[in-house]
């Protein structure tokens, strides 16, 4: 066989050839691609994607190779592949527009696997990797350290509470959480709180919050600290299948050795990974029950263990971002804005909602490959909530909410982004 680069494409079942078929003869959807919209590069239409992959499999195994055996891949093909595979947010917008129901988000993560397998992958993806193999978390840090944020939320709450007045300081029902008293062997519900959130002190505010809610409902709750590994999902997205399956198995038999019955996450992705990927890419089975934090927070205050404010509190201004892999992956739209219906909360919705909500950019592990095309995709959204004349914006995912801040600080706009359960929190007093 001659020198060059062969890229086996066996991956690729025939039910996926079919649709890569009949996509890469539409382009339908394109006006819906947020890559698309800010790059305008041909190669990033939902349909040209499909046609690159096709063009790929028909180079490798198509009739004619019968002949003449596998072609090889030139340069400028791999180029365009690996656009085609990664400068794609995953956001679900292709496949909630698509009249032929085609699940494309599916083709693009089969078209990222097949070429990390032949090691053809965008070099950030291969070091990416590399980090999250060798320290269970994609930051490259210790993983004993994975519950100091506690240290750190303590301080902090320490810091805010001296600085309220008289009166806010009086009505809070703020309870010091110390390491040894989320830190369980048993419980009923493990929170899984996600790197994001367990590493980044300036996301740390949804594990603080997710805990003193937990704990206020009365629930027998644990986090799992340095036994808590990457929730995987980053693999999945780089294409890295076998290291992917290798996580979530570790963190399954964790949930396992807790005895419990229910887990809760407030990252997105995380929720994502244990409730559709592990399942339907993996073929894994649970009968665990997997829950946004905003399900939880939902069923909490319909059994009446978390208290609803009454209607005259003080009005709050929010609007709340849609992140994709909980909204058009998950149809979880309503548990979000019932619970901050629920702390009187006044909702202005943006013009892209729902359904039709506009990606913050940095899904997909774009930002690794693309950080240029994240910002802008960021900034778009960020355009929309300053619209909503809003004080604050917040989401169901650390990831959209790093995103959002980076987007609403490159716009010059000083919104306040926070987590959802930190706006809960605080409303209800559990937090100063
Ligand atoms: S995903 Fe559906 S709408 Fe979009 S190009 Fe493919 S077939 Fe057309
Ligand atoms: S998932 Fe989103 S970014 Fe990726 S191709 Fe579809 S619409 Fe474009």
């Amino acid at each position: 066989m001659s020198k060059g680069i062969f890229i086996s494409v066996d991956k690729v079942s025939k039910a996926q050839m079919l649709q890569l078929d009949i996509c890469s003869r539409c382009a339908l959807c394109a006006e819906y691609c947020p890559t698309y919209n800010e790059t305008r590069d041909k190669v990033l239409i939902p349909g040209e994607r499909s046609k690159q992959i096709m063009s790929l499999v028909k180079k490798q195994k198509g009739l004619l190779t019968f002949f003449t055996g596998p072609k090889s891949v030139s340069k400028e093909e791999l180029s365009d592949l690996n656009k085609a595979g990664y400068l794609c947010t995953l956001c679900g917008q292709c496949t909630y527009t698509c009249p032929t129901g085609i699940q494309t988000t599916n083709l693009w993560l089969t078209l990222r696997n097949i070429l990390f397998e032949a090691g053809v992958s965008p070099q950030p993806m291969k070091d990416f990797s590399k980090i999250l193999s060798e320290n269970y978390n994609f930051l490259g840090h210790s993983n004993t350290e994975r519950a100091d944020w506690v240290d750190f939320r303590l301080k902090f709450n320490k810091r805010k509470i001296k600085k309220l007045d008289e009166k806010r300081r009086s009505e809070l029902r703020y309870v010091e959480l110390r390491k040894e008293d989320i830190l369980k062997r048993e419980a009923d519900v493990v929170y899984f709180i996600g790197c994001n959130s367990s590493f980044f002190k300036g996301l740390s505010g949804a594990a603080d919050a997710m805990v003193h809610i937990l704990n206020a409902a009365g629930e027998k709750a644990t986090i799992l600290g340095e036994d808590e590994w990457c929730c995987g999902y980053p693999f999945l997205l780089a294409g890295n299948i076998k290291k992917f399956e290798e996580f979530v198995r570790h963190n399954l038999g964790e949930f396992k050795k807790r005895k419990a019955d229910t887990v809760v996450f407030t990252c997105a992705g995380c929720y994502k990974t244990f409730k559709h990927e592990v399942p339907e890419i993996l073929g894994i089975e649970s009968n665990l029950n997997f829950l946004h934090s905003s399900q939880l927070i939902e069923i909490y205050f319909k059994e009446g263990k978390l208290p609803s404010l009454p209607e005259e509190q003080e009005e709050l201004v929010i609007t709340y971002h849609d992140p994709c892999d909980i909204g058009r992956y998950g149809l979880i739209y309503e548990e979000p804005r019932e619970i901050l219906r629920k702390v009187n909360v006044t909702l202005k919705e943006m013009r892209d909602t729902k359904e039709k909500a506009l990606c913050c950019g940095g899904g997909g592990l774009m930002k690794a490959v693309n950080k240029e095309l994240t910002n802008k995709i960021a900034v778009k959204r960020a355009q929309q909530v300053v619209e909503t004349k809003a004080s604050r914006v917040c989401s169901g995912c650390p990831s959209c909410e790093s995103t959002l801040k980076e987007g609403l600080q490159n716009l010059g706009a000083k919104v306040r982004v926070l987590d959802i359960t930190e706006i809960i929190a605080e409303k209800l007093g559990l937090l100063p």
